[in-house]
């Protein structure tokens, strides 16, 4: 605009005008210029503060994915570590809890062996102290009529058969399990062998009075089998369901021809067999809890277990608690193509019967010796032991010097001890119904029996067995096979203490000494103060006669007189009249000055005469002389 004005003036010739606009025109131009220059500077600044931004965030972005792409990285890293951490703590878990079951199983082992042992210790011993023991009493010539070395040599060979029996069955065993084992196979008609191997039992049957019934349900079953383990089988079977079936039960055996095979089932109605063991019985040295008290290895029916698989066959038990058993076995008919040659029953019966005959006798040879009847004048043994020929052996050795009864287990040995109340009591440890280490605790914690020195005696030998014989209460303690001069030792050294512990007393009682219960052990000293209380209680009214002072102390009036007599020496009523005539002397040492007459009733005597008798019996002098050398 300033331009147009200069050419105006220049036209109109007003040079100064013209140059004023002209200077303003050139002014304004060079702002413009300057003004887009700027504009252009500032474009580009923006233009790289924009660049520098979008390279910065370019540069953040690559570093945020790196960042991200890293912690990705580390996220992954993490996770596998955390894994592999996680793996590791499982595989250490399952290795330490496989470790723990594996110790379990071993520790488990360990006891079945340990139990095993045992119980094969207590049935090697057990015939071992007869045989033992009998051998000794012949080489010295103890035995001098002929029926006692007969009876003597029947014992040893029984023990010995049922050694050989024991023996026998860990072999067959053995033998089986590592198929060294040779059956031999033979055809023929089963059902006879079976009727001849169930009357074989007939004798223990009747002796427990169990009702034992062979029902065929075939006459003629023609099959292939291994006599010698057939017979094996049954008897075990047999054997078993008699021993677990209680007096006066019955023992069913059946047999039946079925599809390609036998059925042969042995039924009792015994104690029955709980569903924990059922599982177990077959295996190798598994007893039942049922068995607890009852000897026995574990080992009969696992043989029968693995004879009845060397035939090819199956065993199966049923059983209820206390309704009883039974037992199937399934047999096939035919073994293999084998021409096996015909089984002649009367050739072949006594396969295997020497080593079983014996189970039978087992059974029937429980009886035990028959008790002496008692003397006053020496002491009462009383034998606890489940074993008839280890009773019988007791017997032999102690019968000279001592009375002796006989107990079979604990149950009965408790309830023998209160009624006959022995100087001494014999006992074994394994025993069925109630164990020996039972009835002890039973007779210490009793003050009726509590005085009772008891021995036990018993195959175990562990330093565990012994320290649990002597917390029982037990007094002494003799490890099969023992010699009679051990056990004759003992029993005398226990009754010995037993009468020193006595004369003690009484001479210190009869001395006047205060408390001559001092000389007494704690139980024995509790009994007799409680019998005092009891004397002083019931003297008044009873005079403390006898019986109310036993029914009182919950004894019988047998129960009380022994005893006392065990521990004092003295009679019930020896003893009541001590006490009776001590409490007068002492109410006529009374400053009171009571009256004699008063005194004598107070003690319980109705008949003034009969005190002033037996006060000088026992003082030497008559109440009032008493009283006066007292006073005086
Ligand atoms: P054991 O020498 O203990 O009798 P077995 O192998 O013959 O050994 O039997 C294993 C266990 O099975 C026994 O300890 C007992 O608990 C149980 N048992 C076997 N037969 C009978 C039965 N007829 N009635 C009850 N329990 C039985």
């Amino acid at each position: 605009m300033y331009y147009a004005y200069y050419e105006y003036y220049s036209k109109l010739n007003d040079y100064k005008a013209a140059l004023d606009s002209y200077v303003l025109s050139n002014e304004y131009s060079d702002s413009v210029v300057n003004s887009s220059i700027l504009d252009k500077t500032q474009n580009a600044r923006i233009q790289l503060v924009k660049d520098r931004m979008q390279k910065e965030i370019q540069d953040r972005e690559a570093e945020f994915s790196y960042q991200a792409r890293a912690q990705r990285r580390i996220l992954a890293v993490s996770f596998i570590a955390l894994t592999l951490a996680i793996m590791v703590i499982i595989m250490m878990l399952y290795l330490l809890r496989s470790r723990r079951k594996v110790n379990r199983m071993l520790r488990k082992l360990e006891m079945m062996r340990s139990d095993f042992y045992t119980n094969i210790t207590h049935e090697l011993r057990t015939p071992l102290t007869v045989i033992l023991g009998y051998g000794k009493q012949l080489e010295k010539g103890d035995f001098t009529k002929r029926d006692e070395v007969q009876s003597a040599g029947k014992y040893i060979r029984g023990q010995g058969e049922s050694l050989l029996n024991l023996v026998n069955q860990l072999l067959d065993i053995s033998k089986l399990r590592s198929k060294a084992a040779k059956p031999e196979w033979r055809r023929g008609n089963i059902v006879p062998y079976v009727q001849m191997l169930v009357d074989s039992f007939s004798n223990p049957a009747r002796q427990k009075f169990i009702t034992l019934t062979f029902a065929p349900k075939q006459n003629d079953i023609e099959m292939d089998f291994v006599p010698d383990y057939f017979a094996k089988i049954l008897r075990n079977l047999v054997f078993n369901a008699i021993k677990y079936t209680p007096e006066h039960g019955n023992v069913a055996v059946s047999l039946s021809e079925e599809k390609n095979g036998i059925e042969l089932r042995v039924a009792d109605t015994g104690i029955g067999i709980s569903p924990e063991d059922q599982p177990h019985i077959f295996e190798s040295f598994y007893q039942g809890a049922n068995n607890s008290g009852t000897i026995g290895t574990g080992i009969g029916l696992s043989l029968v277990d693995s004879l009845v698989k060397a035939m090819e066959g199956r065993i199966s038990v049923k059983s209820d608690l206390g309704k009883g058993s039974v037992f199937t076995v399934e047999l096939p008919l035919s073994h293999g193509d084998g021409k096996w040659r015909y089984f002649d029953m009367d050739m072949e019966t006594d396969l295997g019967e020497g080593s079983e005959g014996t189970q039978e006798d087992a059974l029937s040879g429980e009886e035990l010796p028959a008790g002496q009847e008692a003397n006053d004048a020496t002491p009462i043994v009383l034998v606890v032991e489940d074993n008839a020929d280890i009773s019988r052996y007791i017997g032999s050795e102690l019968k000279k010097s001592y009375t002796l009864r006989y107990a079979c287990n604990g149950k009965e040995g408790a309830a023998l001890t209160r009624e006959i109340m022995p100087d001494l009591v014999i006992s074994d440890i394994m025993m069925p119904e109630m164990d020996g280490l039972e009835m002890c605790r039973e007779l210490k914690s009793s003050e009726i029996t509590n005085h009772i020195p008891l021995i036990f005696i018993t195959a175990r030998s562990s330093q565990e067995d012994k320290v649990k014989g002597i917390q029982a209460g037990g007094d002494a303690y003799l490890t099969k096979p023992f010699s009679s001069d051990e056990l004759n030792a003992l029993v005398e050294s226990l009754l010995k203490s037993r009468a020193l512990l006595r004369k003690k007393f009484s001479e210190a009682a009869t001395e006047g000494e205060e408390d001559a219960s001092d000389k007494l052990s704690d139980k024995d000293r509790h009994f007799l103060h409680h019998l005092i209380d009891v004397v002083y209680s019931t003297m008044a009214e009873s005079g403390s006669d006898v019986e109310s002072v036993a029914s009182k102390m919950c004894m019988t009036r047998t129960q009380l007189n022994r005893k006392l007599q065990a521990v004092t020496g003295e009679t019930t009523s020896a003893y009541i009249l001590r006490i009776r005539l001590n409490r007068a002397r002492r109410l006529l040492d009374d400053p009171k000055n009571f009256k004699i007459g008063d005194i004598a009733s107070k003690c319980g005597f109705e008949d003034f005469a009969y005190f002033c008798r037996v006060f000088k019996q026992t003082y030497d002098v008559t109440p009032s002389q008493y009283r006066k050398r007292v006073t005086a």
